[in-house]
């Protein structure tokens, strides 16, 4: 009988941590969890701890004696806190893989930690990729880790490239559903609420995922990690607005044809695939019913409603930490509409006047160096976090 692959998962209580559980559950056999980790939600984090019983968790700086006396008398896991926690839960000896589904460029630590550590990494955060993708990709070459992209989009393009040579390809083509907003007129984008950003119309997401699905943000970050995460030039990388997220994403071949991956969507079927690591475990989701489904439809992205895609191809021209610092500055103004202090149509705004001063300041040889190059992970945290100051200012 095989061994069942061990599994660390940070970010357990959040959307895609949820949906890991559930593909654990589906494969007893063959997946086990020894490691925990999550910020804040601790109720539910004590709930998967009775189900999974793991070795040990990490919860947020301060939490650890909370979450102790919620469990209660009896054995408990060790518990461990903060960034360093989750670091060290990263690189957990007891396992041989980690699930690196938390949110935000606080993943980008912990993923490096696991990589240094030699786990294969199934990875769900975007920014890590964003933020640092050269870096990560010499990283794991160098520690011979294989990456799993978790992300609809880019599983997908790692299913339809399986068995064939590099030199044939030609593009690939992300798929868009296009968010809650795809055909509102342009004038009605003032009405736009909190809530109808929130309500996607085909995903099921956390919060700040989904309102960079209704600006589209979503997938300019995806086609940057695509860049790194299959090696591609941004002109390689096209984006169509499919409606219906049936077909995940596909591969253009040099001969003509394209290879996608279809199926429902729901994020069981990528994460299942990560986790065997290529072979077909149970998802708990069954194969579509081409005929039942009746009309799949394309259509190109309008870069003018949605702008922020576009500055997503723009930052990615400008190369070196532009990216990251488009993705910091992001985080902040998605923050800012998650908490009603700015309307909707701000973020693709503010991102814009951002991205003219970033042009400036990656022109400007006295500018910071790491908007230019990143070299290291602290110059990935610093063009982060020099998107997030200026835009604030
Ligand atoms: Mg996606």
């Amino acid at each position: 009988m095989v061994k069942p692959t061990r599994i660390v998962l940070l970010g357990s209580t959040g959307s895609i941590g949820r949906s890991t559980l559930k593909v654990v559950a589906e494969n007893p056999d063959r997946l086990k969890v020894v490691g925990l980790g999550c910020k804040s939600s601790l109720e539910l984090l004590v709930e998967q701890i009775r189900l999974f019983s793991p070795q040990v968790v990490a919860v947020d700086e301060g939490r650890g004696q909370e979450l102790a006396e919620r469990l209660g008398a009896g054995p408990k896991p060790v518990i461990l806190e903060g960034m360093k926690g989750q670091v060290e839960l990263a690189g957990w000896p007891g396992a041989e893989m980690l699930v690196a589904a938390m949110v935000g460029s606080a993943g980008i630590k912990p993923v490096l930690a696991g990589i240094e550590a030699k786990k294969q990494i199934a990875l769900a955060n975007k920014e890590t990729i964003v933020l640092a993708g050269e870096l990560i990709m010499a990283k794991a070459k160098e520690n011979k880790v294989s990456l799993w992209p978790v992300d609809s989009e880019h599983n997908a393009i790692h299913q339809s490239l399986a068995g064939s040579r590099r030199e044939d390809l030609h593009s690939i083509t992300l798929t868009a559903s296009g968010g809650p907003f795809l055909h509102w007129p342009a004038q009605d984008f003032e009405k736009i609420r909190l809530a109808d950003a929130l309500n996607h119309p085909k995903w099921s997401m956390g919060k700040k995922i989904s309102v960079d699905s209704a600006t589209l943000m979503n997938k300019g970050l995806e086609v940057i990690e695509a860049k790194w995460l299959f090696g591609l030039e941004v002109d390689q990388i096209k984006v169509v607005v499919h409606p219906e997220s049936i077909l995940h994403s596909l591969v253009s071949f040099k001969d003509g044809s394209s290879i996608g991956q279809f199926g429902q969507p729901d994020m069981c079927v990528p994460i299942a695939y990560c986790l065997g690591q290529g072979l077909r475990l149970a998802s708990g989701v069954r194969p579509l019913d081409f005929g039942a489904l009746g009309r799949l439809t394309f259509e190109k992205p309008d870069l003018e409603r949605f702008g922020c895609l576009k500055l997503a191809f723009e930052a990615l021209r400008l190369g070196g930490g532009a990216p990251a610092a488009l993705s910091g500055a992001n985080e902040e103004v998605v923050a800012d509409f998650l908490a009603e202090k700015i309307h909707f149509t701000e973020i693709p705004k503010r991102l814009a006047a951002l991205m003219v001063q970033l042009s400036k300041a990656v022109a400007d040889p006295k500018g910071p160096p790491f908007l230019r190059r990143i070299e290291s992970l602290n110059d990935a945290l610093a063009a982060d976090a020099w998107g997030r100051q200026s835009i604030l200012v």
